[in-house]
């Protein structure tokens, strides 16, 4: 399958049923699964063999859909997990423990700056954040003797600022390091950043990938292209014996292809136990199903919105990378030149009171902080999701009190157009 192209991966990728087996997914809905003797079920619990013992570990359903995950974004093997926050979770501390150090872009998703900043850190786990605009030297000046691995996310949300990803990449390698990236907003349909040089690759699928706003997800996907061994003393959780799995070496039995998922499957998800349900897996796929179809369309009415509010007298900005004179719309072009994302955001003249009243007046728009779903959704951060901040904190995170952050979703364009117009009307 990995031969086809997107499109074709999209609809059936991950899973090939044979001879008189179900045409879509079955959702393996058991927590355990049945061995005739001890012998074979120690096998699989000495990795000596693959097979199903306990869905916390391992689950068929999801594994068909995380198989279909790892073709799109071009890996050799994936993993689901319950959220965007468990997979961004775990593809740090799957390489990075106590006393490390990982280098991150500051316009991350609030949730994973948290993790960073507040939790991770009193794990021991140190982490500097750099502008993703920052110059070589800068970039470089972040780096330690303990530092773990870059993270940056391609489309971030919501500053919708554009990595230079191989930028990162370049100065990862250099520094024997991967390149973690998260990709939800993009999606693989728009940009796959292992083609540019990152190493591991994450997912919240509870945006575009589900996008019917039905299922809490995430995925993490290893290109199978980082030399663990060529780094060795950095990374010995892969290149040691694990003694919690009988003195496995990760990057010997199971190759540069499979280490990095195997291993944070036998550790992390054994021991924190963030697993996707099969239930939710079919779901997404359901979404992935789609996702080809579906993001042009997400792009397409952000376009459109966004060059309908550039012109609008009332608007004070519009940030849409997909804009002509938008400040990433070149590294857009060049990283995801098919389109970027559904997800506009925008300023008024009249400022915090502006946004207040254009909220009051959206009919089509739902007020909501998702984001990336079928349905057209909207958010005034001052007044919601950072409502806690005065002035000067919003303007430190880079949000200004009269920012909008509108998700535009699968409906007719020109219908999300007139709702707006017709709320801005009430805007003095
Ligand atoms: C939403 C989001 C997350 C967190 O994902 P959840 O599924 O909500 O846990 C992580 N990264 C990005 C870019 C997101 O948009």
């Amino acid at each position: 399958m990995s031969d086809y192209r997107i499109e074709t991966q999209c609809v059936q990728g991950g899973y090939t049923p044979g001879n008189g087996e179900p045409r879509q997914i079955p959702i393996y809905q058991s927590t355990t699964f049945k061995y005739a003797t001890s012998e074979d079920m120690g096998k699989l619990f000495d990795l000596e063999a693959s097979g199903y013992f306990y869905t916390r570990l391992q689950n068929p359903t999801n594994d068909y859909v995380a198989a279909k995950i790892a073709q799109l974004e071009g890996g050799t093997a994936a993993m689901l997990t319950s959220s965007g926050q468990a997979a961004n979770f775990y593809a740090i501390f799957n390489i990075a423990g106590c006393g490390d150090h990982v280098v991150a872009s500051s316009t991350i998703y609030g949730g994973t700056y948290n993790l960073f900043h507040v939790t991770m850190r009193k794990m021991g786990i140190d982490f500097t954040f750099v502008d993703p605009d920052c110059s070589r030297e800068e970039l470089e000046a972040a780096f330690r003797p303990n530092t773990k691995a870059v993270f940056g996310e391609t489309i971030a949300n919501p500053a919708l600022t554009v990595l230079d990803i191989e930028k990162f990449a370049r100065a990862a390698h250099a520094h024997g390091v991967p390149l973690i990236m998260d990709n939800t907003f993009a999606t693989p349909v728009n940009c796959r950043p292992i083609e540019w040089g990152c190493d591991i690759v994450t997912h919240s699928t509870t945006k575009y990938m589900d996008g019917h706003g039905a299922a809490v997800g995430g995925a993490i996907v290893d290109s199978g292209r980082f030399d663990w061994w060529a780094h060795a003393d950095k990374f010995p959780g892969l290149t040691t014996p694990d003694d919690s799995y009988h003195g496995i070496t990760y990057a010997e039995k199971f190759g540069l292809g499979g280490a990095f998922i195997t291993k944070c499957t036998a550790q992390l998800m054994r021991d924190f136990g963030s697993i996707q349900s099969p239930q939710n897996a079919f779901l997404l796929n359901l979404g992935l199903e789609s996702l080809h179809v579906r993001m042009p369309r997400h792009c397409e009415n952000g376009l459109a919105v966004a060059r309908y509010l550039k012109g609008h007298p009332k608007i004070s900005f519009v940030t849409y990378p997909g804009l002509e004179d938008d400040r990433y719309y070149a590294l857009a072009q060049k990283y995801m030149p098919g389109g970027t994302c559904g997800v506009v955001s925008f300023g008024f003249r009249g400022g915090r009171a502006a946004a207040e009243t254009f909220m009051k007046h959206l009919k089509l728009a739902a007020i909501e902080t998702h984001v990336a779903d079928a349905r057209t959704c909207c958010l005034h951060p001052a007044s919601a999701t950072h409502r806690q901040m005065n002035d000067a904190e919003l303007a430190a995170a880079g949000i200004t009190p009269d920012l909008v952050r509108l998700s535009c979703g699968l409906e007719n364009k020109q219908d999300l157009i007139d709702d707006i117009a017709q709320a801005l009307e009430a805007v003095d």
